[in-house]
């Protein structure tokens, strides 16, 4: 894939750049391990001071950088702006609460014969950072944030398509004061990835992306011994019961959906509604998507931009077009606007069965797949035969029924009452083919800790 900014909102190539040669990729892995020394012996609160430093500078060029992710991959400029503003806030978290999470844990001396004895955390080395392009800051902070505070350095791949945002997270962190090397960005292809997990310099890696991303990062890492993240795709259930409040629940199922055009790991994609309000809900949230403003993702007003990439629009209309084949039923949008860009209206459909290709894939794109069921019973047996697991939102009034949820969804999160989203105080990643690890909160910065033993012998 050529590394190169492409407007989805035109089709036009604004940008391309050329990828790094072979020489170019081994300077750049020498930095990062030269650096690391350097890194891991600077204190908490100075690596604190520059990460604070980093969240003052996206707060400053908050418009510029907006604008270039709008551009680089067409979500909506508002919703660019709230992603550096996300991404300030991740940054300041962990410069304030780094220290505590990585302080030494002590155990009881006496139960293992020491006179003192602990866990000390310490950081592994220089990171492989593997980072999609729907969230192309917010991805990289969540990573990037935690392991310098941690004293890791970081080497970006970014995806193809978004190398100016790529080019300017480098800089963000060299501006703010970090030393040369702490983070860097490797303007490659995924061909690239194997022989760069393969270095010995580089000690682990991180990858969201795809589920076949994930496969092939966590082979080379297998077989390198080397520590891996993985945050692949969801097909997150939305589980309305009847005493839910319908209204709310209808507009949330449309915000989660269509966030990020469509186009977010954790989007709700499967909503399973009970029978006894599948009529009302459905009437809310077909009204819902379709009043949606579709258009230019720089002007006030649109709701939902282009999608990434010509590719991405036609995996969508082939999921659409084999569920409808099948006998499925369009509810509203399934046909692309005319005219430049690669636009996809918000569309809901009903009657998905397993043998269609969207009971199973994942939808990377503002299509709903609704479903109705007769009971609680039946709702956790659909919303589990997936083999993803990334998170999952229910909507109930009643507790046991919650209670219900919480202990039998099989994925990372359950939101109640409310749509999935990350925040740096919750831990966040999945189960299945959704990945593993965790990002985000005291276990996000462990995630590339060695978890050293301390043991130390009565005096
Ligand atoms: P993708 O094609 O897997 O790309 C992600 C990154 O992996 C890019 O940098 C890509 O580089 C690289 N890559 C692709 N194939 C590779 C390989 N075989 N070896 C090494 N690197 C490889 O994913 P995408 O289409 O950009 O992103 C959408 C997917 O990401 C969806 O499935 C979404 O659910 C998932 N996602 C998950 C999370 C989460 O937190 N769980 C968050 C966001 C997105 P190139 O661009 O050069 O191909």
């Amino acid at each position: 894939m050529a590394i190169a900014t492409v407007n989805p909102a035109t089709g036009a190539t604004e940008r391309s750049f050329t990828a790094f040669d072979h020489a170019e990729i081994d300077r750049c892995v020498a930095q990062a391990h030269q650096t690391f020394h350097e890194l891991r012996s600077t204190t908490f609160a100075t690596r604190a001071g520059w990460l604070r430093a980093a969240a003052e500078i996206l707060d400053q060029d908050v418009e510029s950088i907006a604008a270039i992710m709008t551009t680089e991959m067409g979500k909506t400029l508002t919703a660019a702006r709230a992603e550096v503003g996300k991404c300030a806030k991740a940054a300041r978290f962990y410069a304030d609460n780094a220290e505590s999470f990585l302080a030494d844990q002590p155990a009881n001396p006496d139960a293992v014969s020491a006179s003192a004895a602990y866990t000390r955390w310490q950081p592994l080395g220089p990171v492989l950072a593997v980072m999609p392009w729907n969230f192309p800051l917010w991805q990289v902070m969540r990573f990037a944030a935690p392991a310098l505070m941690a004293g890791n350095v970081g080497l970006l791949k970014h995806a193809s398509n978004v190398p100016q945002t790529a080019l300017l997270i480098a800089d963000l962190f060299a501006r703010a004061g970090f030393p040369k090397g702490a983070f860097q960005t490797l303007l490659i292809g995924s061909a690239e990835v194997e022989g760069i997990l393969a270095d010995r310099r580089v000690v682990a890696a991180t990858l969201t992306g795809s589920e076949g991303a994930g496969r092939s990062v966590a082979a080379v890492a297998g077989r390198e011994i080397k520590k891996t993240v993985l945050e692949l795709g969801g097909s997150d259930a939305f589980i309305v019961l009847p005493s839910a409040d319908l209204d709310r629940a209808a507009e949330v199922a449309v915000t989660s959906r269509c966030q990020n055009n469509g186009q977010s790991c954790i989007s709700a994609k499967r909503f399973i509604v009970h029978r006894d309000v599948a009529a009302r809900f459905t009437e809310l949230f077909v009204a819902k998507m379709s009043a949606l403003v579709v258009g230019d993702p720089m002007r006030d007003g649109t709701d939902v931009g282009p999608l990434a990439t010509e590719q991405g629009r036609t995996d969508v209309e082939e999921l659409v077009a084999d569920a409808v084949g099948q006998g499925a039923t369009v509810l509203c949008g399934g046909h692309r606007p005319d005219g430049p860009g690669w636009y996809y209206p918000p569309t809901v459909v009903t009657g998905v069965e397993s043998r269609m290709r969207m009971y199973g894939e994942e939808v990377f794109g503002p299509v709903a797949a609704l479903y109705e069921v007769p009971d609680i019973d039946a709702a956790i047996t659909l919303a589990n035969d997936t083999r993803f697991g990334l998170s999952s939102n229910v909507w109930t009034e009643e507790r046991n029924e919650r209670d219900r949820f919480v202990d039998d969804l099989a994925a990372g999160a359950v939101f109640v009452n409310g749509m999935t989203v990350s925040y740096p105080e919750l831990p966040f990643g999945g189960v299945k083919s959704s990945g593993y690890g965790r990002e985000l909160s005291a276990l996000g910065i462990r995630e590339f800790c060695n978890a050293k033993t301390v043991w130390i012998g009565p005096s």
